[in-house]
């Protein structure tokens, strides 16, 4: 119970990485705060996690993220643990002569602005419990893949701000870690697959251990750089990946 009484805000919490890391943190004691668009997941993420509450989230939204730190506090007095999971995959495009324009801003607000625009509310609160941040970036964030120019950008953002934030707190005992995982099972790579279970399994093949990861296997290494097991961590971006950056 290493999380006992540590208060968790996890942005894309109803599904996938974000669930299980939810799933992980209350498990270890975390009363967590699951952040999320749709009212329903969110509701039914609830159901195994005890003294968790939701809170409709846009994270694309400032005014939604002011809302979430807002009843974080309302609700349980102190943030200890922010996760920034939420995110979206861009339009597969390789011509940037053709590639949607909005597409583009949608992705970098969701996957990026939005880790910077919670991290600067929450962070006063941070400084107090000397608490910590993990930001979900990619593999896709480490190296390019000339498929998803804008996807790998927002990624490669977030590697550079956990660095320049983590450089910033580090005398603070804030700490600020970055994962970056490799193809994991979750509706966002099955939509990336366009739900081809051929194309998938051809899809992992290429991949150093031939299969995709488990959000549980994520959530491991969200808990531990979270948990006082990893205090001498700031600043570092580790990949979970089943060997991908390798190749
Ligand atoms: P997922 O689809 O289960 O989770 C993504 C979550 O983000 C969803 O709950 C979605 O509703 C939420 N979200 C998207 N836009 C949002 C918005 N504007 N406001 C609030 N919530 C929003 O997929 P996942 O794989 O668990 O994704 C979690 C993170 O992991 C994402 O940042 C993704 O880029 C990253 N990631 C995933 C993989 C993979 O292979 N699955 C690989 C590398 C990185």
């Amino acid at each position: 119970m290493l999380l006992k009484n540590k208060v968790a805000i996890i942005t894309g919490g109803s599904s996938g990485i974000g669930l299980a890391t939810a799933k992980r943190f209350a498990k270890e004691g975390a009363k967590v705060v699951i952040a999320g668009r749709d009212q329903k997941k969110g509701e039914n993420a609830l159901k195994d996690i005890p003294e968790a509450i939701f809170v409709a989230t846009d994270v694309q939204k400032e005014a939604d993220l002011q809302k979430l730190v807002a009843e974080t506090i309302k609700k349980f007095g102190q943030i200890d643990i922010v996760f920034n999971n939420a995110g979206r995959i861009s339009t597969l495009e390789e011509d940037i002569t053709t590639m949607p324009v909005a597409d583009f801003h949608e992705t970098m607000e969701t996957n990026f602005t939005s880790v910077f625009l919670l991290t600067r509310l929450a962070i006063p609160y941070l400084l107090k419990t000397k608490g910590c941040i993990v930001n979900t970036a990619s593999v896709l964030g480490l190296k390019p893949d000339m498929y998803d120019p804008i996807y790998c950008s927002s990624k490669a953002a977030i590697v550079m701000f956990t660095k320049t934030m983590a450089l910033k707190y580090a005398r603070d005992g804030v700490r600020v870690n970055c994962v970056c995982p490799g193809p994991i099972d979750t509706p966002l790579l099955r939509d990336a697959y366009g739900h081809d279970e051929r194309d998938l399994k051809e899809g992992m093949k290429r991949n150093p251990m031939g299969r995709m990861g488990t959000s549980e296997e994520v959530a491991n290494l969200v808990y531990f750089l979270a948990s006082p097991e990893a205090s001498y961590m700031t600043g570092s971006i580790v990949s979970v990946d089943g060997g991908t950056a390798l190749k």
